[in-house]
């Protein structure tokens, strides 16, 4: 039980939500809106901005290596050489230990299907599998749709393909700094009047007429997420990953096929800060664990990129309220046990390292204690995505009641972090699972683990 709620008080609130509950998802379909960005049909709570919830100062923001300052690929430069080979030590130990003692989600069963989870991908790559005919090679003139019809067309293949939500960033002098300096592998991206991209040994070239950053996510599956942190938790986003390698392909040749490129990431994480566009196209809002939260979603999503020169209309930042609800919410600080995550009551300028990017205000996390506890664990952790009161989609007219308080009714959250307490954050331990990991292998679920009914096509 939260600290702020009697037990007396939170059965009150939830009495008054019942009789809410029952009309408000008749409010939220009655709201539909049908003249936001093309194919992105959300309720009208969900409003669209000119600019992002997170305040952004352009001028002090600067591209920046992925390579040289993330803590993905660069945590020997922040704990050092001997702390890496502890740490390393730890890991392995704990991982052969616990697979030996069959410790619930760390047994063969779970090594084995994160095994499976990491394999039946295309290979990624900047320029794409090149294999689509042309227009040119059919002998017809390209795709010439407008922007609005090549954003809906787009829509509609990515969806196809599994892509959750689809958005477009127009590159400009600002968006630009969301492009990385330096991709993961050590390549350069450049920027340049060139009519054709390139990649050499050092180098990837964007040319400047590529102006659309399509943006999207994927959905994870919440009933594995919420095993995090073991290893039957970390194949959530190693699965996501692994689809969406295919889903960029797959989007490179719809795009070479209309007669367009499509620039993809090279490697995970790769071309630019993918919460940053996520925030700038639309697709959610900046959150305390400073990822992208999304409406329809919650957190249980990742998020990717594909530059191209087919024009499309970009979408528009919203404000659904979610980092308003942030402000309040400190269920993911509480919960990380690392205490890597910010308890501040307002976002900040001031950065925690080198690994956080200046120039907008955030609640930065202390990512060198973050990726010290994954090795602690022996995998990728993401609990503070799994308690995250977002992060439940399983019961849609509460999703639908929750979204649109959220939005309208300012204190609305300290109840909802208490329903979902109640509801799917049994054990306040921290780094335990939320479920018996050994459960999750009895349940009937969806393909994928996802709920893909959940959309942005007019019934979410
Ligand atoms: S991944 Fe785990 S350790 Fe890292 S910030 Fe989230 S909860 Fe904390
Ligand atoms: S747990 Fe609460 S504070 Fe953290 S991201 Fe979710 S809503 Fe925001």
């Amino acid at each position: 039980m939260p600290e702020n709620l009697t037990r007396r008080e939170f059965i009150k609130d939830l009495g008054k939500l019942g009789a809410a509950a029952s009309l408000a998802p008749m409010v939220a379909l009655g709201e539909q809106s049908s003249d936001k960005s093309v194919g992105l049909k959300r309720p009208s709570f969900i409003k669209e901005v000119d600019k992002p919830t997170t305040e952004i100062d352009w001028d002090l923001m600067e591209r920046m290596s992925e390579r040289e300052r993330t803590c993905r690929r660069s945590f020997v430069k922040y704990v050092g050489q001997d702390r890496l080979d502890k740490l390393t030590e730890i890991r392995n130990q704990n991982t052969d230990k616990w697979l030996k003692e069959d410790k619930p989600g760390y047994t063969l069963k779970d090594v084995a299907i994160k095994s499976g989870s990491g394999s039946g991908y295309m290979s990624q790559s900047y320029l794409g599998p090149q294999s689509a005919k042309t227009p040119e090679k059919l002998g017809v003139a390209k795709y010439s749709g407008s922007p609005e019809e090549a954003l809906q067309i787009l829509q509609s293949a990515m969806r196809h393909f599994g892509a959750a939500t689809v958005g477009v960033v127009e590159l400009d002098a600002h968006t630009e700094k969301l492009i990385y300096s330096q991709d993961p592998d050590g390549k350069y991206m450049q920027i340049l009047d060139v009519d054709e991209p390139l990649e050499t040994d050092d180098t990837r070239v964007i040319p400047k007429k590529a102006r659309w950053v399509i943006t999207y996510t994927v959905q994870m599956s919440q009933e594995t997420l919420n095993l995090a942190p073991t290893i039957l938790g970390s194949q959530t986003t190693t699965l996501t990953y692994r689809r969406a390698r295919n889903i960029q392909n797959r989007t490179q040749e719809f795009l070479r096929g209309l007669g367009y490129m499509g620039l993809g990431e090279a490697s995970t994480n790769a071309t630019g800060i993918a919460p940053a566009f996520g925030v700038m196209a639309g697709l959610g809002e900046l959150s305390r664990y400073n990822r992208l939260l999304t409406p329809e979603y919650g957190s249980m999503v990742r998020v990717f990129k594909i530059i191209t020169d087919l024009p499309l209309a970009p979408t528009k930042p919203i404000d659904a309220g979610l980092l308003e609800f942030c402000k309040r919410c400190l269920k993911c600080a509480d919960h990380c046990p690392s205490k890597a995550l910010s308890f501040d009551t307002e976002p900040t300028w001031k950065t925690q390292g080198e690994w956080n990017n200046p120039g907008h205000k955030a609640f930065f996390e202390d990512s060198v204690k973050c990726r010290n506890y994954w090795y602690e664990v022996g995998t990728n952790c993401g609990i503070c995505f799994a308690v995250c009161p977002f992060a439940s989609q399983n019961l849609a007219s509460w999703s639908k009641f929750r979204n649109y308080m959220t939005a309208t009714v300012p204190g609305f959250d300290k109840t909802l972090v208490s329903i979902d307490d109640l509801l799917y954050t049994p054990y306040t331990e921290f780094g335990k699972p939320q479920k018996d990991p050994e459960e999750w292998w009895k349940l009937n679920l969806p393909d994928y683990g996802i709920d893909t009914y959940q959309s942005v096509r007019g019934n979410s």
